[in-house]
C-alpha cells in the first residue's frame, strides 16, 4: 500500500496514527501526507484559540505518528489543477497524485467561512475566519482589524468559534501574553477601544450553538461583564423536555456573569432571536455601519426561525460573521449541495454516483465543518478501518483510477523537484522550527514576564513565513 493523504490537519494524522496500528508490523507501506501549509496539523495550528493550550496537545500523537519511517510530510504542496491560494506553493497535479499511488484519503478540511447573503464583505464586515487568521498569523492572515479605532462589535452566529473572536477581543492583553499569541498580534490587541461585543443568534438560548464549557469561559471573563437576559427568555415552553445540556445552559445564563454588569469596563451581550437584514456602511448621516435585524421566533414544527415582521438597528462599527465553513467549489468530487465531498461509508463517490477504489474522505472534507477534534478523530478512525477492511475485501463494482502497483521509493517528479530545491518542508524541518519557536517562547517568558515558562501557557514564539 502506498497511500498520500492530501491535507496535514488532525484528521491526515489521526488516520496514519490508526494505520499505524492496524497494519501488520512487518508490512512495507509508505503513507505521504501533503500540505498546502508549510506547517503540519491544519487548524490545531492556525484555528484553536491561543488561550485553550491543552487542545492542542493531541500534536503529541501526531508526532509519534510521523517518527514513525514509512510516513513523510510534504509541506508547501498544494494538491489540486487549480491555483493554490497560497503563492509560493508546490504544484502537485491530483493526475501525478493518481499515477504514483495506490491509495488516496481527502483530509482537505473546509477551508471557506460560509457568508450570509444580507452581509458582503466590506470595510465593515469580516468573517470570523479572517478574524482567526490573523489571530494565528495564518499565512494568509489579512492586515489586522482597526480595533484601535471601534468601540463595537456584532459577531453574527453564536457557535464556539463566535465565542472564541468575543474572548480574543475581551481578555485583558496581560492574560493573552501568557499564551502563545503572536507578538505582532498583542500589539494591536493592546491598542484595541473595543468596548462592547455583541453576539447575534437567530434562535434562542436553548438552540445556541455554543458548548458548556465555551459559555462557562465567557460567563467568567476576569475583565468583562454580560448584559443580564430578559427573564422570559429563560423560561421554556411548558411541556418541552429539555435535555441536561439544555437546562445548564439556562441555569448559567440565569445566574449572569461573574461580574456584574456594569462593573467592567468591557461588556458582552448575548442577543437571541434577531437575524441580520442588512447593514448600511458608514455615510456622511451616520459615522458607525447601521446593521439591520429581522426579529424571529422558533417555529416549533420546524425549529426553524422564522420573522415575526418587526425590526430592529443597532449601529455597530464591525460585523464579523462566524455562520461555519464550506469545501472549496472547485475541489474534485465537492458535492454543492452537501458544501463538502461526496462520500458513501468514507469512500468518495463520483457526480456519477460511482465510488472510487481505494480512494476515501476523512475529516471535515468528509462530514462538513461539523464536531470537535475528538469527532474527528472517531471519523478519521473509522476511515482506517475501512481502508484496511477494503484491502481484504475489496468492494465490487468500483471505478479504478489510482496506480495499483505504484513503486513504493519513488515520488512524484514535482515533489522530487520541490525537495531538490528546499521549498518543501519535511517533518523533521517542522521539528526545527517547532523547536526552535517553543525555545524562543521559553526566553520571551523569562525575559519580558520575568516568569518560567512552566508558570506560564506561553510555549511559542511564532515564527512568520
Ligand atoms: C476556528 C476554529 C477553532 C476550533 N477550536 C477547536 C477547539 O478548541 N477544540 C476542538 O476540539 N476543536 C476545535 N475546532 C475543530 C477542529 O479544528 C476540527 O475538528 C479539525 O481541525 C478538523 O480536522 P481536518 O483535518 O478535517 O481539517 P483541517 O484542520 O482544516 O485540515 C485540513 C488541511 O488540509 C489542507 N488542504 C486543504 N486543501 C488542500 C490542497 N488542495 N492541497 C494540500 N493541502 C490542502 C489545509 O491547509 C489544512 O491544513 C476548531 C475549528 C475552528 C475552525
Amino acid at each position: 500500500m502506498k497511500l498520500a493523504i492530501i491535507g496535514g490537519g488532525p484528521s491526515a494524522f489521526y488516520v496514519a496514527s490508526r494505520l499505524h496500528k492496524l497494519l501488520p508490523q512487518t508490512l512495507d507501506y509508505r503513507i505521504h501526507l501533503f500540505d498546502r501549509l508549510w506547517s503540519p496539523h491544519g487548524l490545531v495550528r492556525y484555528g484553536v484559540a491561543p488561550d485553550h493550550p491543552e487542545v492542542k496537545n493531541c500534536t503529541h500523537k501526531f508526532d509519534e505518528a510521523a517518527l514513525d519511517r514509512r510516513l513523510r510530510f510534504f509541506g508547501n504542496v498544494n494538491v489540486g489543477d487549480n491555483p493554490s491560494p497560497l503563492q509560493h506553493t508546490v504544484k502537485l497535479p491530483l493526475s501525478s497524485i493518481f499515477s504514483n499511488y495506490s491509495h488516496v484519503v481527502f483530509a482537505t478540511g473546509c477551508t471557506l467561512p460560509k457568508r450570509h447573503s444580507e452581509l458582503p464583505p466590506s470595510a465593515s464586515c469580516t468573517s470570523a475566519l479572517s478574524m482567526v487568521h490573523w489571530y494565528t498569523q495564518h499565512p494568509n492572515a489579512p492586515s489586522p482589524p482597526p480595533l484601535d479605532k471601534i468601540s463595537h462589535v456584532s459577531l453574527i452566529g453564536n457557535g464556539n468559534v463566535s465565542l472564541d473572536v468575543a474572548r480574543m477581543l475581551l481578555t485583558n492583553v496581560d492574560v493573552l501574553r501568557k499564551y502563545d499569541v503572536p507578538e505582532r498580534v498583542l500589539d494591536v490587541l493592546a491598542e484595541s477601544t473595543v468596548k462592547h461585543v455583541s453576539i447575534v443568534g437567530r434562535r434562542g438560548p436553548l438552540e445556541a450553538a455554543f458548548t458548556m464549557k465555551e459559555l462557562r469561559e465567557m460567563i467568567n471573563l476576569p475583565d468583562a461583564s454580560m448584559v443580564p437576559l430578559a427573564p422570559e427568555l429563560l423560561q421554556p415552553s411548558e411541556g418541552v423536555p429539555l435535555t441536561r445540556q439544555q437546562t445548564r445552559v439556562l441555569q448559567l445564563l440565569s445566574k449572569g456573569s461573574k461580574n456584574t454588569f456594569g462593573t467592567t469596563a468591557k461588556t458582552w451581550s448575548l442577543d437571541f432571536y434577531r437575524s441580520p437584514a442588512g447593514l448600511m456602511v458608514p455615510s456622511s448621516e451616520n459615522t458607525r455601519s447601521q446593521l439591520s435585524l429581522a426579529h424571529t421566533v422558533v417555529d416549533p414544527a420546524t425549529q426553524r426561525a422564522v420573522p415575526t415582521g418587526e425590526t430592529s438597528t443597532v449601529a455597530t462599527d464591525l460585523v464579523v460573521t462566524s455562520l461555519g465553513f464550506h469545501g472549496e467549489p472547485t475541489a474534485p468530487y465537492f458535492d454543492p449541495g452537501l458544501g463538502h465531498l461526496r462520500t458513501l461509508s468514507n469512500r468518495i463517490v463520483t457526480n456519477a454516483g460511482t465510488t472510487l477504489r481505494n480512494v476515501y474522505g476523512s475529516g471535515w472534507a468528509s462530514t462538513g465543518a461539523h464536531g470537535v477534534l475528538a469527532a474527528t478523530m472517531m471519523n478519521a478512525y473509522d476511515v482506517a478501518e475501512t481502508i484496511v477492511n477494503d484491502r481484504m475485501n475489496p468492494v465490487e463494482g468500483t471505478e479504478a483510477v489510482l496506480n495499483p502497483d505504484p513503486s513504493l521509493e519513488e515520488l512524484p517528479e514535482e515533489v522530487v523537484h520541490g525537495v531538490r530545491e528546499r521549498n518543501i518542508v519535511e517533518y523533521p524541518d517542522w521539528k526545527r522550527i517547532d523547536e526552535e519557536e517553543m525555545r524562543r517562547g521559553q526566553v520571551r517568558a523569562r525575559l519580558l514576564l520575568g516568569l518560567s515558562a512552566h508558570k506560564t501557557h506561553f510555549q511559542r514564539f511564532f515564527i512568520g513565513v
